[in-house]
């Protein structure tokens, strides 16, 4: 145990230094510490733990017994450790500074809900465990359905789609359930052209045709030609609400009459619900399905830092046909467990199926839980009200060096959107981002959405403070003077990160993602170019 590593160290760092200090020998600036791959410093021989030899027995597996060595990189723990640690060193993090990713709502993870989460009773259940030994846990589970249908003013929620795609494709399913219960068989599902990526790709994974319906110039869906386009083809149109361009779609009532009239179904993308909640309930707007991200708007943590969590609400005319299972509070008080046996009882037998094995992300619904009581709906009206003023006052800072498309027809919701349009010939909105790197920033979305050329999509949400913000706002002015400028370093940036520019293309296209060769000792390993073994 705890063997030195057998491949022993080699100087890293021969290039003689940079323009702001000399070359290091371990390759090491200061905190900023170099590490390899683990298959570059793992040895076969090494391992963290102590096993005993395993018995001779004999094998059923004839010709596909193992004839080489694995070739596992092997490191003693306080290697592993260590590997990992310097590894999370080089990553950005929410709890390391602001994340201007845009439709990402990359707000703070309250440490309350961790507290909460972590409790034995919510951390060690099962899902297989006896339902009676669990009614805490279906308690927390109805509870938070219970909230989600009162803020977003809908009949019903289905709580075991684990993340906002995986939302869309279950509400995409209510509605094929529900036309097909009418014996209504349509074939055509209508998504604005701002619309996220996973839009389209639900409805064509549902098996509907993809048509795109054209935004107005002031980047709100056109309701002159969705109506045109309605008849009785159309199973449903997928909107976002507020818009991935950052704006409100005022006429979501129209558009929702107008669907409904022609036999069809609304379903709102939820992503952008930060913006509107406790303000405006997606229910009194027409809307008959629509996910919630809870890793979005009610804090959980994602982007690394946990799984997705993705709830559907549903209207009166789609629950019936919601997944099983989910949980009933009964007339004694008490919260059932609704599956397949008992879904007659509860009006549910048309139910479509199931959207995961059991019920759900349950750690992501005790931190949500958390996160609605602990604001309450004065607090949750403020995260709305908080989270568009901060990103309006990025929009007005930053108007006279950034092109804001949309900024003239008047304030935006929770996030602001830009164009590359004033940057010197040859210059990107790639070559801004990743200056922004250098300032000791994650990037802003880019190229989404795909409407506005260059799009830069910044997202502050309501969790930083105004000196948090101006600080970014010095950053992304001074990146963005430069483009303008056509400051030539900018084309080389990040000049500090720890990788510079990496080809994107090509790692794209070629991925390295397998180790090809066994990890001997002392000898080098080898990075097959293409992925798949
Ligand atoms: C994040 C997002 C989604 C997808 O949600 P996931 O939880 O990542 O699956 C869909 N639409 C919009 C507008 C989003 O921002």
């Amino acid at each position: 145990m705890n063997a030195p590593n057998k491949s022993g160290w080699k100087p890293a760092m021969t290039e003689g230094g940079t323009a702001d200090g000399p070359a290091t020998v371990t390759g090491n600036r200061a905190l900023m510490l170099e590490e390899p791959l683990i298959f570059e410093i793992g040895t076969t021989g090494t391992t963290g733990v102590d096993l005993p030899e395993p018995q001779e027995s004999a094998t059923r597996l004839g010709s596909f017994v193992r004839k080489d060595e694995i070739g596992l990189p092997g490191l003693s723990e306080p290697e592993t450790v260590r590997h990992y640690t310097r590894l999370s060193r080089q990553n950005y993090a929410i709890d390391l500074g602001l994340f201007p990713l845009g439709s990402c709502t990359m707000k703070h993870n309250p440490r309350l809900n961790e507290k909460v989460a972590r409790m034995p009773g919510f951390l060690d259940v099962h899902p297989l465990q006896p339902v009676d030994t669990v009614r805490g846990a279906l308690e927390v589970v109805n509870e938070l359905a219970h909230w989600l249908i009162e803020l977003t003013g809908m009949h019903g929620v289905a709580m075991t789609p684990k993340a906002g795609a995986h939302g869309e494709l279950c509400g995409i399913l209510c509605i094929r359930a529900a036309l097909e219960a009418r014996g209504d068989a349509r074939e055509v599902i209508l998504v604005p052209e701002s619309a996220h990526g996973t839009n389209p790709a639900t409805a064509a994974f549902a098996g509907y045709r993809v048509e795109d319906i054209p935004a107005t110039k002031e980047g709100r869906v056109d309701l002159e030609a969705l109506k045109a386009r309605l008849g009785p083809d159309v199973a449903a149109v997928m909107i976002t609400n507020p818009n991935t361009c950052g704006l409100f779609e005022r006429d979501m009532k129209a558009i929702s009459d107008a669907v409904h009239a022609a036999g069809a179904f609304v379903y709102c993308d939820g992503a952008n619900f930060n913006a509107i909640v406790g303000k405006v309930r997606p229910g009194d707007l027409g809307v008959d399905a629509m996910h919630i991200n809870l890793h979005k708007t009610f804090s959980t943590p994602h982007g690394g830092g946990g799984p997705g969590s993705g709830p559907v609400v549903l209207s009166e005319a789609l629950a019936p046909f919601g997944p099983l299972p989910f949980t009933a509070r009964m007339a004694d008080g008490t919260v059932q467990l609704v599956e397949e046996e008992n879904a007659a009882e509860h009006d549910h037998a048309r139910a479509f199926g199931r959207m995961s094995a059991f019920h759900g992300q349950m750690g992501m619904f005790t931190r949500a839980l958390t996160y609605i009581l602990s604001h309450g709906a004065d607090g949750l009206k403020q995260v709305a009200e908080d989270a568009v003023l901060n990103a309006n006052y990025i929009l007005r800072s930053l108007e006279d060096v950034l092109d804001a498309p949309f900024g003239p027809s008047g304030p935006c919701m929770h996030e602001a959107l830009f164009s590359d349009k004033g940057f010197a010939d040859g210059f990107s909105t790639l070559d801004l981002a990743k200056a922004l790197i250098d300032e000791g920033y994650h990037p802003m979305t880019m190229y989404f959405p795909l409407v506005v050329h260059g799009a830069m999509l910044v997202e502050p949400t309501e969790t930083e403070s105004k000196a948090g913000i101006d600080q970014f706002v010095a950053a992304l002015r001074s990146v963005a003077e430069r483009a303008r400028a056509g400051d030539e370093s900018l084309k080389t940036a990040p000049h500090f990160a720890p990788r510079r520019r990496l080809d994107e293309t090509l790692a794209a296209r070629k991925p390295v993602l397998a180790f090809d060769g066994p990890c001997t000792p002392g000898g080098t390993p080898q990075l097959s170019e293409q992925g798949g073994s």
